[in-house]
């Protein structure tokens, strides 16, 4: 079979060492004759590895000590309905910029609970091609925090930078773009990121949060509670223990790689080569504004439906899978998360390139 590039939103590509790691460990986990598929999260062996994990991952983002790092189930999704429930417990009553899909999902699971949800700016009407923005005057007192989508994964939008003139704790969903670029955990008050975009399988999502905002809140499901996992280690209940495993392989291989900065220049130049061949296309366009464009996610466009349905089929048959868009958007898109290597992406310019000539 001739090399296949997979261009999925998510579940993502994960690195090819770390797929053949899991491959030749799985029937015997560190020499234990157990498969990490069937030990209990209770054992040394498994302590090992969730610990590890922490302290990978600490490293690489540079987590500082006032923070905690946990381990859920349930998704991004999850944590739309985690986050208010733990850290909304004074005012009931949170803000959120608009600046997509995944933001809109965060703010109707909020409303659906019962909280208040203050959106402070939205760019809608610009289709969110580009992103929203707090206003300096903004001065609400009333938010228990603010809720900003950093990556948008279906709009191709990126927070690079983060500016939050409140003094509201920011909570990033940073989902698809964790690990991807560096940001200063000490600009939030709370990062979460669903595994399958960028990190691991799915099944595992990893919540960062700092100590002071960690209350203990009445009637909160176990199994969302940030203080009780915090106090257990993430192991309140079983954990996703191959999920964490597979996450754990990806952290220790984007150490070998050089950590999160080297990552962030590799996708840079990789979002550069396909953003720059979009801009000199004639068929193909990318419309978000060039400085909110994401490294993770560039959605593109033919202006044809019929014509981006009809690209995204012979990709498949060159081995370039999943370039259709979002089907709440359309259009094309494709992913290029931290495994993707520069091969994949040029051979996926290379395809469009012809293609653009054939019509
Ligand atoms: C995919 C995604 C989600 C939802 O994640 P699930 O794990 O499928 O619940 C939330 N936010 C962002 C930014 C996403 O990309």
């Amino acid at each position: 079979m001739s090399t296949v590039y997979n261009f999925s939103a998510g579940p993502g590509v994960l690195p090819a060492p770390v797929i053949k790691q899991i491959q030749k460990e799985l029937t015997s986990f560190h020499g234990s004759g157990m498969s990490i598929l069937e030990i209990s999260h209770r054992s040394t062996l498994f302590e090992n590895v969730i610990d590890n994990a922490k302290q990978d991952l600490k490293d690489l983002m540079q987590v500082p000590d006032n923070y905690q790092i946990l381990f859920f189930q349930g998704g991004g999704t999850g944590q739309f309905a985690a986050a208010p429930m733990n850290l909304a417990s004074k005012h009931h009553r949170l803000a959120l910029l608009d600046s997509g899909h995944w933001a809109s999902k965060a703010h109707d699971e909020a409303i659906k609970l019962g909280y208040q949800v203050d959106v402070l700016d939205s760019t809608k009407s610009e289709h969110y091609h580009e992103l929203p923005h707090l206003s300096l005057t903004f001065n609400q007192k009333n938010d228990d925090y603010l809720h900003v989508t950093i990556n948008n994964t279906i709009e191709g939008t990126t927070y690079h930078q983060i500016n939050n003139p409140t003094h509201l704790p920011l909570v990033g969903d940073m989902s698809s773009n964790f690990l991807a670029e560096r940001y200063s955990v000490k600009d939030f008050g709370m990062i979460f990121a669903g595994a399958q975009k960028n990190l691991g399988p799915a099944g595992v999502t990893i919540v960062i949060v700092r100590d002071d905002l960690l209350k203990k809140v009445p009637k909160i499901p176990s199994i969302l509670d940030y203080s009780l996992f915090a106090k257990k280690n993430s192991l309140y209940n079983t954990p996703p223990v191959f999920s964490i495993y597979a996450a754990g392989l990806v952290l220790k291989w984007l150490k070998k790689q050089g950590g999160v900065d080297v990552m962030e220049s590799h996708n840079r130049k990789q979002s550069k080569m396909m953003y720059d061949f979009l801009d000199q296309s004639k068929l193909f366009r990318n419309d978000v504004k060039p400085s909110d464009r994401s490294l993770t996610n560039t959605i593109f466009t033919t202006g044809d439906q019929k014509l981006d349905l009809q690209v995204a089929k012979e990709a498949t048959q060159h081995g370039l899978m999943s370039i259709k868009g979002h089907r709440s958007v359309g259009g094309l898109r494709a992913s290029f998360y931290n495994a993707m290597p520069t091969a994949g992406v040029q051979s996926l310019i290379d395809f469009l390139h012809d293609f653009e000539k054939k019509h």
